[in-house]
């Protein structure tokens, strides 16, 4: 009679007859807590995650989205040790909730641009719901060529999340977050970069949707990194958050399928239905995703 404990995760149990409810139910009593971390604590069956002919969107997924958006905010606030004496600038904001976000949990100051017109509104608009209006700002700016408003030394630290792999000139805008940066001021940005050859219908797709040049290499990035005069401080690879994140917007697209129809009209629609696939597929297969941090000198 075998043992137990050689059943399920710990054994093949390929030559084993049927499981007794005695196997069965031990095994519940020792993998039950090793479920309860892999899957949930509310139940142990497969789950739901589209309904049978409906599209209710399976509403969990957004928000461990935004948990997981929120927990990479708050690493990137950790890494660069932001504390309330400083000004950052966040290049490429978004709608503003990383700038917003750090200047809560600091109480330092920080400045967003973009080149999004709605952007800045939904930006300045988030920053007063905070109650923040005092100390986060939002501009609409080109970060290849900030202008002379943006002054030399003006801010304590940088980051650009996400933003970067959409300018045509990575040296130009290495080098105006230098010119911005205070002597030993740090710069964080993230870099989507290829790990492997991609069929060119696969990249054309990913350059459309991202509106963007086709993604740099490592190596690359770190020698613009040192060509605009940054030292490398740290490099990480994150490519796996990258890979969940790919999967989590295609399930999405397809759960908010009937708001995306009724928003963007039938032919965008159409392109976006062709083009979700394939955007799956290239960052499943061949995106990476690292993280640098680099120091002006003093
Ligand atoms: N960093 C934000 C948003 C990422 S989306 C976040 O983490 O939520 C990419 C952002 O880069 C958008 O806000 C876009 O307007 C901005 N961007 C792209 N090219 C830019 C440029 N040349 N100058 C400034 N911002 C740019």
């Amino acid at each position: 009679m075998a043992d137990s404990a050689s059943m399920g995760f710990s054994g093949d149990g390929g030559d084993a007859v049927a499981p007794t409810p005695e196997e069965v139910g031990s095994s519940y009593d020792e993998f039950g807590a090793l479920y309860g971390l892999i899957l949930g604590d509310s139940a142990i069956h497969v789950g739901m995650w589209t309904p049978p002919g409906g599209r209710a969107p399976a509403s969990t997924l957004p928000d461990l989205a935004n948990l997981a958006m929120d927990r990479q905010t708050d690493y990137y606030i950790e890494t660069l040790g932001l504390t309330a004496d400083d000004h950052l600038l966040d290049i490429g904001c978004g709608t503003g909730g990383p700038a917003v976000r750090a200047a809560r949990s600091t109480g330092g100051r920080a400045t967003g641009i973009t080149v999004s017109r709605s952007q800045v509104e939904l930006g300045r608009a988030r920053a007063r719901e905070a109650g923040l209006a005092d100390r986060v700002n939002f501009a609409l700016a080109n970060a290849m060529d900030l202008g002379k408003e943006y002054e030399d030394e003006s801010y304590d630290a940088a980051w650009a999340i996400d933003s970067f792999a959409h300018m045509s000139d990575r040296l130009a805008a290495l080098g105006q977050a230098r010119r911005v940066l205070r002597p030993g001021g740090r710069l964080l940005f993230t870099e989507f970069t290829l790990r492997s050859e991609p069929d060119p219908e696969y990249l054309a797709v990913w350059r459309a949707v991202w509106t963007s040049p086709p993604p740099l290499d490592p190596p690359t990035v770190l020698a613009r990194v040192v060509e605009a005069g940054f030292e490398l401080e740290r490099l990480e690879d994150h490519t796996e958050n990258f890979a969940v994140t790919g999967e989590l917007m295609d399930t999405l697209y397809r759960d908010h399928h009937d708001e995306i129809l009724e928003h963007y009209g039938a032919e965008t629609t159409a392109g976006m239905d062709a083009a979700m696939p394939k955007l799956r597929e290239f960052i499943r297969n061949h995106l990476g995703y690292y993280v640098f941090v680099a120091r002006k000198p003093r």
